[in-house]
């Protein structure tokens, strides 16, 4: 006789998925047609986008499709296999360079994705003996870099250097302190200088994951190192992402020649994965260059980010003190924040809901995001709905 095949799995399955809705932690993708940008077209409407990380409106840039084309022609699609076999090319080894002049880095190294680049740059600096160090609030992918690594790991309080001090007095291991640059969920920019002293102090490396930061901050869209001024020396790697202000995918890591050359001998989530297709590659060079010419694509973003704190300010919004382009309004209930984010949708508005355990229990949020492409009346209309919304 057959027996019906159902291991317990299954069963902790079928509990767990009415639990998720039940709670207002259900989640669904929205479908787009078309491409990103400002307006998007979803279920055949036309709805002002707060949700995208297209901070300066690159995503869709003429010059980027062009550069795709383009690259597609000259390299083909598929990159074929691992940068270590045959899939590295002069359009890789060229963006390389051009990332190495930008962030003032001996070199760097590209990966397919932000969350395989900061495996690798933890894998590099940690192992089981050590210990990693990190803020509470770190991206997921630094959180799961360091389990990853098996190292121990051991969080501090937001932003606490002094809270990060008093761990770093408690510890005979080797230390690596992990932080985002500019954490992803609530915009705040990390108290770097005070984190480089605190890491110089008691020998502890440093590593930063700039997503956020990098082609936004600083003068010439270095990112929150430039904007900061810390040297190599100071962050010896650096991990940013081309999927955000640079409008289209993939990452690098930078910093000192030997480190860099460390990983690319041992990076697992390099040498064990399809490079980046050098179509690809060339388009995210062609958008560094757009970062230099198109220097007015920052001001503008800065420009609109204080018009939406200047006018939310004004209708009374809690707004957090975040100065970036990532501006989170607290709601606290899962289940509130996804019914004013349809609501904002049924108006028009994309408005992402973000919840645990993306954010902490208690702190679920509408994440609005700003872009240089905004205009004026998308800024003023989102402010009238929120605050009939709220
Ligand atoms: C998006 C993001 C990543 C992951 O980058 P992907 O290229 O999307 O994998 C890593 N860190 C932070 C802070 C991010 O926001």
């Amino acid at each position: 006789m057959e027996r019906p095949h159902s291991p317990p799995v299954i069963d902790r399955i079928r509990q767990r998925l009415p639990l998720l809705r039940s709670t207002g932690l259900w989640r669904e993708r929205r479908m787009l047609d078309g491409p990103q940008g400002t307006v998007v077209n979803i279920d055949g409407r036309e709805v002002i986008n707060f949700s995208s990380n297209d901070y300066l409106g690159l995503a869709n840039h003429p010059k980027l499709q062009e550069a795709l084309a383009a690259g597609a022609k000259h390299y083909g699609v598929g990159s074929g296999a691992s940068q270590l076999v045959c899939g590295y090319s002069d359009a890789h080894r060229c963006l390389e360079e051009k990332l190495c002049h930008h962030t003032g880095r001996d070199r760097a190294l590209l990966f397919s994705s932000g969350y395989l680049a900061n495996q690798a740059m933890v894998a590099a600096l940690a192992g089981k003996s050590d210990q990693v160090i990190g803020d509470r609030l770190n991206h997921a992918s630094l959180i799961d870099a360091a389990l990853l690594s098996r190292a121990r790991y051991r969080r501090y309080p937001h932003a606490d250097v002094m809270a990060l001090e008093r761990m770093l007095e408690t510890t005979g291991q080797q230390t690596l302190v992990t932080t985002d640059a500019v954490f992803s969920m609530d915009g705040d920019i990390a108290p770097l200088p005070a984190i480089v002293n605190a890491c110089r102090q008691h020998n502890a490396m440093l590593a930063v994951d700039d997503a956020h930061g990098f082609a936004v901050l600083g003068e010439r869209g270095g990112g929150t190192l430039e904007h900061f001024h810390l040297s190599q020396t100071e962050v010896p790697l650096l991990m940013a992402t081309f999927g955000k202000a640079l409008g289209t995918f993939g990452a690098f890591v930078a910093g000192d020649a030997t480190l860099i050359e460390y990983l690319l001998q041992s990076a697992r989530s390099l040498i064990y994965t399809t490079a980046p297709p050098p179509a690809l590659v060339f388009a995210t060079s062609a958008a560094i260059d757009l970062l230099q010419s198109e220097s007015w694509r920052r001001q503008k973003l800065q420009h609109n980010i204080e018009l939406f704190r200047r006018g939310a300010a004004e209708q009374g919004l809690a707004l957090q003190s975040s100065v970036t382009a990532i501006q989170p309004l607290i709601v606290h209930d899962p289940g509130r924040a996804v019914t004013i984010s349809n609501k904002l949708l049924e108006q028009g508005l994309l408005v992402a809901a973000i919840r645990p355990p993306t954010v902490p229990r208690d702190t679920s949020r509408l994440r609005i995001v700003l872009s240089a492409a905004h205009t004026e009346t998308h800024i003023t209309l989102l402010l009238d709905r929120l605050a009939e919304a709220l």
